[in-house]
C-alpha cells in the first residue's frame, strides 16, 4: 500500500495549486495534497512529531521508484488541514469558530490524524457552541469515538434545565436511547454525589471570610478568635473553631439557595450565578454595618472562587459510563 492510498481518495478535482505560507517551501520533503487539491509543503519531522498517524504513515515501506515529494492525498478540504497545520507552527492565530458545522470537519480530521496535543486548544475553540446544545455535541462526539469531547459534552449537559428547549440536530437523531439513558444516569450520580458531598462544599478552611467572621452577623464563642481578631483579608494563622460559630444569614440565604441550584443543574456555574450572589452582598450591605456591609462584596468574588473549585472537584469523581 502506498502512501497515497492510505491517506485517502481523490477524484474529479480542480486543478492543484500550492498553498500560500508557510505551507509553499520548495525545499520542504513532504507534500500533502488535501481534496480540493491544494499542495501544503511541510517537513517530514514536523509532520511526525505532530502526531503517531504521520509517524506510522512514514514508516511504512514504500514502491520502488517512488520519491518523498510525490504528494500524500489527504480526504481533508485545504481549510482544515491549514486550521491544524497553523495550530502547530509557533506563535498560532487564536482559534475561533463560527458555528458547531464550523468545528466538527476540524475536530473529526484532528481526531483521525491523532493530533492530541492541540485537542485542548479545539475544544475550548468549541465550548460555546457544545454549551449552546451540549446533546449535539456528545452525539457528534461519540459517534466518532473522540472520548474527551463525550465527557466535556456531559459536563455541559450538567447545566441544561430546560431539556425540551434543547435544539433538534442530526447527532440528536443518531443518539441512541442507550447512550442518552447513560447521560441521564451521570446528571443523577453527579446530584447525589454532591449533595453528599454538602459538608465537603461548605467546609471552612478559613474563618477570616466575613460571612463566617463578622462580629455583627454571627454569634461567637467566647473563644472564637473573631471575637478578639478580625481581619480584613484571609490569612492562614486563624483559629479553625470559628468554623463552629456559625454564619452570616445573609449567606445562608446564599447556601440554601446553591444548595437548591445544584440539586436541578449539579454543575459549579450555579456557585458562580450572579443572580445568587448580588442577592448575597444586596443582603449583606442592608442588615450588617460591620464589616460585611464593606467586604461582602470582594470575599463573595474570591470565596466563591474556592467553593467553585471544590465543585468542580467533586463533579469531576463521578464517572461517565461510555461504551
Ligand atoms: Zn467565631
Ligand atoms: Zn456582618
Amino acid at each position: 500500500m502506498s502512501l497515497q492510498d492510505l491517506a485517502g481518495s481523490n477524484t474529479g478535482k480542480p486543478a492543484v495549486c500550492a498553498a500560500s505560507a508557510p505551507f509553499d517551501d520548495a525545499s520542504a520533503d513532504t507534500v500533502l495534497r488535501t481534496s480540493d487539491n491544494v499542495d501544503f509543503r511541510v517537513f517530514r519531522w514536523f509532520l511526525k512529531g505532530m502526531s503517531p498517524f504521520f509517524d506510522d504513515l512514514f514508516a511504512l515501506p514504500q514502491p520502488p521508484g517512488s520519491i518523498s515529494t510525490d504528494p500524500i492525498l489527504m480526504s481533508e478540504p485545504s481549510s482544515v488541514l491549514e486550521t491544524l497545520l497553523r495550530l502547530h507552527y509557533p506563535f498560532p492565530q487564536p482559534l475561533t469558530f463560527s458555528s458547531f458545522d464550523d468545528a466538527k470537519p476540524v475536530l473529526a480530521a484532528a481526531h483521525k490524524l491523532q493530533l492530541t496535543r492541540i485537542e485542548p486548544v479545539l475544544h475550548r475553540a468549541t465550548l460555546p457552541y457544545i454549551t449552546e446544545n451540549p446533546l449535539r455535541a456528545y452525539g457528534f462526539a461519540l459517534r466518532h469515538g473522540m472520548e474527551d469531547l463525550v465527557r466535556l459534552a456531559a459536563r455541559e449537559f450538567l447545566m441544561v434545565q430546560d431539556f425540551a428547549a434543547v435544539q433538534d440536530s442530526d447527532e440528536l437523531e443518531g443518539l441512541s436511547v442507550a447512550a442518552y439513558r447513560r447521560l441521564l444516569v451521570y446528571r443523577q450520580s453527579c446530584i447525589v454525589h454532591l449533595r453528599q458531598q454538602d459538608e465537603c462544599i461548605w467546609a471552612v478552611p478559613n474563618t477570616s471570610w466575613t460571612c463566617y467572621a463578622c462580629l455583627s452577623c454571627v454569634r461567637h464563642s467566647t473563644e472564637c478568635s473573631s471575637r478578639r481578631r478580625l481581619s480584613s483579608a484571609p490569612d492562614s494563622n486563624v483559629d479553625f473553631r470559628c468554623a463552629y460559630c456559625g454564619t452570616a444569614a445573609w449567606f445562608q440565604q446564599y447556601m440554601r439557595q446553591v444548595a437548591q441550584g445544584l440539586s436541578v443543574t449539579p454543575s459549579a456555574a450555579v456557585i458562580k450565578d450572579s443572580g445568587f450572589i448580588t442577592e448575597a452582598v444586596a443582603e449583606a450591605h442592608k442588615r450588617c454595618l460591620g464589616p460585611c456591609h464593606t467586604l461582602a462584596y470582594e470575599h463573595m468574588q474570591r470565596y466563591t472562587d474556592e467553593l467553585h473549585n471544590r465543585v468542580e472537584r467533586i463533579i469531576s469523581e463521578v464517572q461517565l459510563e461510555i461504551k
